[in-house]
């Protein structure tokens, strides 16, 4: 059996110049053929058991059977037996910058703390991440500039600008206050989406919400001009909801996807038909409603699990030890009722799922202690034990979320995508959470120095 061959990529990690973390990143520009793992496409087709993969200049040339695969005599070849290749994540829903150590912040939205997130995000293999509004200032455009550029490295960045909601019912958490749009009229709906085209933002957010009966919901005629003049920008809207009949409606306005499950009551078929036969794009974000759900410590935060080495590598002990706080001396009335609300989730992303709606992994990852990379994976698992199958669930956190986001360039290991993918040591098609049992990661056909980014935790 061949050595793997430690590639020559291609991350120049850890240039710090002032207070900007600028790793830089440079696609992989050699021919490298990786033979012998099982290679799950991602695109929802069946698994290669002795694949081949051949990687030209950051890009899948070819994909087959090892031994039948056509590859240039003088290429790289990298004996992965025994090893599980699957397409890297796409995070569909995050909000990066709020968290620094253990303080939750609005003064922590530098760009510092942003690559910190974008960083720890590559680190779990997570390649992509859409930023789901409330995002102050200029620091994430300027993010995703450079990396377009080529300055900066991280997983990529897109944004959705600040975000539209209505006075005191947008983005919950006075940690937000003042950060989204509070319209009140039609003018203000179409003068926000404007703006926010302007920046090109890849996505509008709206908040369709009354935070617990704290403020009046952004109205049906607000979101409306908010979609219809998105609309015609070329924009897609995505919606926070709570309320079912909130949903009904938006549906109706041609809402395009929603970034939560309806949490009142579970989905009737009318609303679950409705969304599939408009191809409403859905997120099941079932990770933070689940996590009260747990009685004690889940196997996740415990020594010896993947998940918690991947923590244990890439996130300070403070926040390890108050998220393993979180579960000491739980109420069990309170354990009972998250528990029940939890349940609808469950049922409704599974009734989803059973009716062939479009869903794609987002958990409001970067909440707190709800950390980059780990969030993803956790809820790839829940959405899993929601009633997706494994190999469903990879598609939606692959080809799915990259078809979401108008990413025609990743999200499967197929011909002409970037070879954008992880290098597992056990088959998730097994069991889901072997997504975290990470060997390697692959950006651009570049293997990502994971060891630098846990260095700078
Ligand atoms: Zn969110």
């Amino acid at each position: 059996m061949r050595r793997p061959i430690a590639v020559t990529l291609l991350i120049v990690a850890g240039l710090v110049s002032g207070n900007v973390t600028t790793d830089r990143l440079q696609a992989q520009t050699g021919t490298v053929l990786y033979e012998n793992a099982r290679l799950i496409p991602g695109d929802g087709s069946p698994a290669i058991e002795r694949s081949a993969l051949l990687v030209e200049g950051g890009r899948i040339a070819r994909v087959g059977r090892a031994g039948a695969l056509a590859a240039p005599a003088n290429c790289v070849r990298v004996d992965l037996a025994g090893k599980t290749l699957m397409p890297a994540l796409i995070a569909t829903h995050v909000h990066p910058g709020f968290q620094r150590g253990l303080t939750y912040v609005a003064a922590n939205y530098t760009r510092d703390t942003v690559m910190a997130d974008l960083s720890r995000a590559l680190y779990f293999g997570v390649s992509t991440v859409q930023s789901m509004g409330i995002e102050p200032g200029e620091v994430l455009f300027q993010i995703r500039d450079d990396q377009r550029a080529g300055r900066a490295a991280g997983a990529r960045l897109l944004v959705a600008g600040r975000g539209i909601g209505a006075p005191n019912a947008g983005p919950g958490g006075a940690t937000y206050a003042g950060m989204a749009y509070e319209i009140t009229t039609e003018a203000e709906a179409r003068r926000s989406v404007a703006e926010l085209a302007a920046r090109k933002v890849d996505v509008v957010k709206i908040w369709v919400d009354d935070r617990n009966a704290r403020a009046p919901k952004l109205s049906a005629p607000l979101y409306r001009a908010v979609i219809d003049e998105a609309h015609q920008r070329g924009l897609r809207v995505i919606a926070h909801v709570f309320y079912h009949t909130d949903a009904v409606d938006l549906v109706d306005a041609g809402i395009d996807a929603f970034a939560h499950l309806v949490r009142d009551v579970e989905m009737d078929d009318a609303l679950v038909a409705a969304i599939v036969r408009k191809g409403v794009v859905v997120m099941g974000n079932l990770t933070t409603p689940m996590r009260p759900t747990h009685a004690g410590l889940p196997p996740w935060l415990t020594s010896g699990d993947p998940m918690m080495a991947l923590l244990a590598a890439s996130v300070p002990a403070p926040v390890i030890e108050r998220m393993q706080a979180y579960f000491a001396r739980r109420d069990p009335r309170q354990v009972e009722g998250a528990r029940q609300r939890y349940g609808i989730l469950q049922r409704s992303l599974a009734k989803l799922n059973r009716a062939g709606a479009k869903i794609v992994l987002g958990a409001d990852t970067g909440l707190e202690d709800h950390v980059f990379g780990f969030a993803e994976h956790l809820e790839l698992q829940a959405m899993v034990e929601a009633g997706l199958s494994p190999s469903q669930g990879i598609v939606a956190a692959t080809s799915r979320g990259a078809e979401f986001l108008r990413l025609a360039d990743t999200g499967s290991l197929t011909a002409g995508k970037r070879a954008d993918f992880l290098v597992l040591d056990a088959n998730p098609l097994d069991d889901i959470t072997n997504t975290r049992r990470i060997a390697r990661v692959f950006i651009n056909g570049g293997a990502i120095d994971r060891q630098a980014i846990a260095a700078r935790k």
